[in-house]
């Protein structure tokens, strides 16, 4: 047997693993499982090199607990280690890795600034355990197989022992605090939370609890609309089928795999974030991603999987990342890429769909420049009797004779509420107007957004005082009503506005709407519209 110290260069770092992450500490399941993973892997690259000739066997994980021993174990039939490879592996590289990642986020000790926390490797496992022991043997012919033991100080001992098996056994002996990882039901829920789309079979329980080849890493071509579709449920097993999805695929200059699915959106639908999870090389890291996905994409749904980008670093850090820049301008491009195809090939499809696309658009076109420039081709005005849509230039082209104001600009007529706006909405038609539905909460936003980027545009409220002062082609209609008639009608409205600014006129209108108008300023009713949507900020 032989002793030794793990050499210390700042301070005894095992008090502060234990403390480390306390919130997390179960991601040492996922740190030891991925190493677990890739001592697999490696082993099934030197037997495809042909260095490995022997019986590669079952190459499963099993993760297993021992309540009364009060031990978890982790074994794997990888290409295990020599003493001397655990000397330098366990010893030198993987300690000094913990307390470089250490020394880097002291003080941050509660780890919530920190992206997936990874990096700090093999010695997480002290944050839950008052003892580790290593048993391997290594896949090279003739090596002996060796124990490693620490108790959490610097001193550890490594000596020979008997393993028949190839590969890598990790006991942890759990902690007093961190007994509840021992409960029934709790490691199985972080492996399936970090390990359920691991490439290497994971076993707990003598059940396998991964899918090796989730859909992501497959090549679109040889997945059918079902496999899409099935996948979805695999991750979301309560949602209501996607609308339709994107499979994302970019190995310059970056790497990225994912994809993304659009929800329906119904009228009950409960808006919510984080329905995107974020993998590294099939593994599990976080459900924020919050810099990596555009804001105005933050509904969507499903998986992204990128080695490139940063997991040991602080949230600004990731910002600031020009990969994290790059994935994100790639992502918004697919989104509106994929948009333009159901536009161009299905349009019906896409009308369809609009309820529950249309929200997206128009965010993203308000908040991100490149998007709108795609989008003003595939944005879609729904007339407000439902059913019809009109692009931006159909609109152009079918009203602009007639919805010109003084400034030469096309006027869209837009209705909030069309039951509401019904006598309004009958009368521009009847001048042969077009009038638009805008009743969805991000519209108000959205019309002022549009004003100042779309040229030669403005929006005007069906029931607002300048929409029927555009170029009146109607100058011959007249009322059915006599001149008193008319002072006695208009006195009687005006008689019964309270509010100021309110203006009662009567037009002529034809005869199936009715002859009396009520309006209000176009600025005064914008004023409160976006003060009812928390001055103009989008609160999802
Ligand atoms: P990293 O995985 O980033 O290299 P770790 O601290 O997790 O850092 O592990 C350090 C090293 O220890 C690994 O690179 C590997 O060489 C070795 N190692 C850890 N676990 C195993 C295992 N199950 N089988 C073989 N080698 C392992
Ligand atoms: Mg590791």
């Amino acid at each position: 047997m032989q002793k030794g110290a793990i050499r210390v260069q700042t301070e005894n770092i095992f008090p502060i693993i234990k403390k480390f992450l306390y919130s997390d500490h179960e991601i040492f399941i996922r740190e030891l499982v991925s190493n677990a993973v890739d001592a697999t892997q490696k082993l099934k690259t030197l037997a495809s090199a042909g260095e490995f000739n022997g019986e590669l066997g079952d190459l499963s994980i099993e993760v297993s607990v021992d309540k009364e021993k009060k031990t978890i174990t982790i074994a794997d039939h990888g290409i295990g280690m020599t003493g001397e490879e655990v000397d330098k592996y366990i010893n030198q590289v993987a300690f000094s890795g913990a307390e470089e990642f250490l020394k880097k986020y002291k003080g941050q000790e509660n780890g919530t600034n920190i992206i997936g926390h990874f990096g700090l490797g093999f010695y997480s496992s002290f944050m839950v355990s008052s003892k580790v022991e290593i048993f391997s043997r290594s896949w090279k012919p003739d090596a002996e197989a060796v124990r490693w033991e620490c108790d959490g100080s610097p001193e550890y001992t490594i000596e020979t022992t008997e393993k028949a098996e190839r590969g890598t056994s990790i006991v942890m002996h759990i902690n007093e605090e961190s007994e509840e990882f021992l409960e029934d039901g709790r490691i199985r829920n972080i492996l399936e939370k970090f390990c359920k789309f691991l490439p290497i079979p994971i076993k707990f329980e003598g059940n396998q609890i991964n899918n090796t080849s989730p859909a992501w890493t497959k090549k679109p071509s040889d997945l059918t609309n079902e496999d899409y579709q099935n996948f979805y449920k695999e991750l979301y097993p309560f949602a209501e089928a996607p609308l339709f999805w994107i499979h994302l695929n970019v190995d310059y200059p970056f790497n990225l795999t994912g994809i993304l699915y659009f929800p329906k959106i119904t009228k009950s639908y409960e808006l919510q974030k984080d329905k995107i999870n974020l993998y590294s090389n099939q593994v599990y890291v976080t459900d924020e991603v919050k810099d990596i996905v555009p804001e105005f994409l933050m509904l969507l749904h499903g998986v992204i999987d990128s080695p490139d980008i940063p997991l040991n670093v602080s949230r600004s850090y990731l910002q600031g990342d020009p990969n994290v820049k790059k994935i994100n301008g790639y992502i918004t491009r697919k989104v509106a890429d994929k948009l333009d195809e159901i536009f161009r090939n299905d349009r019906k499809s896409f009308e369809e769909k609009w309820d529950s696309i249309g929200l997206f658009v128009k965010y993203g076109m308000m908040t991100d420049d490149k998007f709108l420039e795609k989008a003003n081709k595939f944005i879609v005005l729904e007339d407000v009797d439902g059913g019809q849509f009109y692009t931006l230039q159909e609109y152009r082209d079918a009203a602009s004779a007639l919805q010109t104001n003084k400034d030469n600009k096309l006027v869209i007529l837009y209705a909030t509420n069309p039951v509401q706006q019904d006598s309004y909405i009958q009368a521009a038609k009847a001048k042969g107007y077009k009038v638009i539905k805008m009743e969805t909460l991000v519209d108000a936003a959205f019309i002022n957004n549009m004003e100042m980027k779309w040229e030669n545009t403005a929006f005007t409220r069906v029931d607002a005082d300048i929409a029927d002062n555009l170029i009146d082609k109607n100058e011959n209609d007249t009322t059915v009503l006599s001149k008193e008639q008319e002072g006695a009608l208009k006195e009687l409205f005006t008689s019964q506005v309270t509010q100021p600014n309110i203006k009662v006129e009567l037009k002529g209108l034809t005869a199936d709407a009715q002859p009396v108008i009520v309006t209000r300023p176009e600025f005064m009713r914008r004023m409160k519209d976006m003060a009812a949507m928390g001055g103009g900020a989008m609160n999802w």
